[in-house]
C-alpha cells in the first residue's frame, strides 16, 4: 500500500448474512475493540435491509456503510430493484459493483457493471468495482488479458474526476469463500497491472490515487502480508468480516503496515 497517494481502505462484505439486530450485535462487538488511531478507512457492507440499521448502529464510530448492489436505472418499474439515489439518500459511501457472486449468479456481465459503475458516481456513491479471474481461466493463462478487459469496460465512459472516486477489488474468483488465498506474488501482480490498466486510460495521477484492494479469504494471518504489497491498498473481506474480532485483526494488520 502506499499510503501518500491514495487512502487504505478496509471493507466487509456480508452477503446475504446477519439480520438487523445482529447487525446491531456487531456494532456493539466491533466498538469495544475498534483501534482509535485511524489509518485506514473502514467500511461494512451490508444487505440492503440492514442499511438503516447499520447507519444507526456505525454512526459515531468511523466506519462508513455500503451496499452490496445497486441497479443502474434511475427509477421505475424494476420491481425489487434498488437505485443509486435511493442508497445515497439514506446516506451509504459505497457500492460493491459485479461481485463475482453477482456475476455467477445473477447474469451480471461487464456491460451491466459499467452502467452501474456509472449510476454510482452520477448518485455520489464510491464504487467497489470488484474485478477477477476463475480457476479456468488462470490455469488458460488469460487472467492478465481478462482483467484488462474487465477494468476496461468498467471504467468505459467515466471521466478523469469521477474514475478517481472508485475503488478497483481484485477478487480472484477461486479465492473468494473457499480458504484459498492468492499468494502474496500473485495479488501483487494482479494488482499493479490493475493500476497499469488505470494508468493508460487516465494517466498517473489518477492512477496513483486509486485504492484497489485484494479480495478472497483475507483473514488474520494472511492480511498483513497481502496488504503489504505495493500496490495492494486495501482489503474487501467477506468471510472474516462477520466476526468483529477477526475484522478488527485485519483492520490492525492494515494499520501495521
Ligand atoms: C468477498 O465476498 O468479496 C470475499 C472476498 O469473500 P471471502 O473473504 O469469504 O473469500
Amino acid at each position: 500500500m502506499n499510503r501518500r497517494y491514495r487512502k487504505t481502505i478496509i471493507a466487509g462484505n456480508w452477503k446475504m448474512n446477519k439480520t438487523a439486530s445482529e447487525t446491531k450485535q456487531f456494532a456493539e462487538d466491533l466498538k469495544a475493540i475498534l483501534p482509535k488511531g485511524k489509518w485506514c478507512e473502514v467500511v461494512v457492507c451490508v444487505p440492503f435491509v440492514n442499511i438503516p440499521a447499520a447507519l444507526r448502529a456505525f454512526k459515531d464510530m468511523r466506519v462508513a456503510v455500503g451496499a452490496e448492489n445497486l441497479y443502474y436505472e434511475p427509477k421505475g418499474a424494476y420491481t425489487g430493484e434498488v437505485s443509486a439515489e435511493m442508497l445515497k439518500d439514506l446516506g451509504v459511501k459505497y457500492v460493491i459493483v459485479g461481485h463475482s457472486e453477482r456475476r455467477q449468479y445473477f447474469g451480471e456481465t461487464d456491460i451491466t457493471v459499467n452502467k452501474k459503475v456509472h449510476a454510482a458516481l452520477e448518485a455520489g456513491l464510491h464504487p467497489i468495482i470488484c474485478v477477477g479471474e476463475t480457476l479456468e481461466q488462470r490455469e488458460m493463462g488469460i487472467t492478465m488479458d481478462l482483467i484488462n478487459l474487465q477494468v476496461k469496460s468498467a471504467f468505459s465512459g467515466v471521466p478523469a474526476d469521477k474514475a478517481r472516486k472508485c475503488v478497483v477489488a481484485y477478487e480472484p474468483v477461486w479465492a473468494i469463500g473457499t480458504g484459498k488465498t492468492a499468494t502474496a506474488e500473485q495479488a501483487a501482480e494482479v494488482c499493479t497491472a490493475i493500476r497499469t490498466a488505470i494508468r493508460s486510460l487516465y494517466g498517473a495521477r489518477v492512477a496513483r490515487s486509486i485504492t484497489i484492494q485484494y479480495g478472497g479469504s483475507m483473514n488474520p494471518k494472511n492480511a498483513f502480508e497481502l496488504l503489504s504489497q505495493p500496490d495492494v491498498d486495501g482489503g474487501l473481506i467477506g468471510g472474516a468480516a462477520l466476526k468483529a474480532d477477526q475484522f478488527v485483526d485485519i483492520i490492525n494488520a492494515a494499520n501495521q503496515e
